[in-house]
């Protein structure tokens, strides 16, 4: 090959490679902006799905809520109110000032049963006809899953429990109160006012 050839061959691959776009070139950015916006705005077209409302609550308001209350009891709750020594029956109509309803679904029923011998006067309590038995018809057994969507179902009922997961999970549904063991009583949160804060001695014409 003569100096002259290799010259022109040279030429060649020096034109090959100033063809290339670089990497920083502002013609490639430019398409990679096209790309993304195309993306984005088939990211907003599509239609989110928020869940709907119950015509019952008027922002936290449920309205559905009123006595006698229904409580859906679980297995930690029973548990822990006999361990304190408190009757349900009693206890929760002093925290709610109101006749009160205790229900067990067939999930949580099934959960004490599996309890064991350590355990049977929960179950002995379940058994109590004053008890109101609701039975499931959904898949699974796991007593949390069980009362949080016959609570997302059915906007009527107080939740009554111990266990800190569920009492967050239900948190998330609005218009449900929680009702829990606390020291020598049930302290129930998120009902509406006038339940809330109802003073049990009243005080009207001791100011003066
Ligand atoms: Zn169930």
């Amino acid at each position: 090959m003569g100096t002259k050839q290799r010259k022109a061959q040279r030429k060649r691959q020096v034109g090959l490679h100033a063809k290339r776009l670089s990497e920083h070139d502002s013609r490639t950015k430019a398409a990679a902006k096209a790309k993304a916006t195309i993306k984005k705005k088939k990211k907003d077209d599509q239609v989110k799905e928020a869940p709907k409302a119950h015509s019952s609550l008027f922002f936290q308001f449920n309205s559905n809520l009123k006595p006698p209350y229904q409580l859906l009891l679980d297995t930690n709750f029973i548990n822990m109110s006999i361990q304190m020594k408190l009757d349900i029956f009693k206890s929760a109509m002093e925290c709610l000032l109101a006749k009160c309803v205790p229900c067990i679904t067939d999930c949580v029923y099934g959960e004490l049963e599996k309890l064991g011998t350590r355990h049977r006067l929960a179950l002995r309590l379940a058994k109590d006809p004053r008890f109101q038995r609701l039975t499931c018809q959904h898949k699974g057994i796991y007593a949390d899953d069980c009362i949080h969507s016959r609570v997302e179902a059915h906007r009527c009922y107080i939740v009554c429990t111990n266990d800190k997961d569920l009492k967050r999970r239900i948190r998330k549904v609005p218009g449900v109160p929680i009702m829990s063991v606390a020291r020598g009583m049930f302290k129930v949160e998120r009902v509406p006012e006038q339940i809330d804060k109802v003073p049990i001695k009243s005080n009207w014409g001791k100011d003066k």
